[in-house]
């Protein structure tokens, strides 16, 4: 089973620990992982790109005078 989830890091943020796939696998259902090297709590929302959700708050054109 493999993960073509960008938002799953490959690597443990803290110690920088290459995540095996079903450690990436269980983050990607639990949200949550501890690193095995560090015990790190790697959380999968800490790594959501704001950008790719919604829209973006600029809106520009019905302002102007
Ligand atoms: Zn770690």
């Amino acid at each position: 089973m493999e993960i073509h989830d960008d938002s799953v890091p490959e690597r443990c943020p803290h110690c920088n620990r290459i995540l095996t796939p079903w450690e990436r696998v269980l983050l990607s259902v639990d949200r949550a992982l501890m690193c095995k090297g560090c015990w790190y709590r790697i959380l999968l929302d800490a790594f959501k790109n704001p950008s790719s959700e919604g829209k973006p708050p600029l809106k520009t054109g019905e302002d102007q005078p």
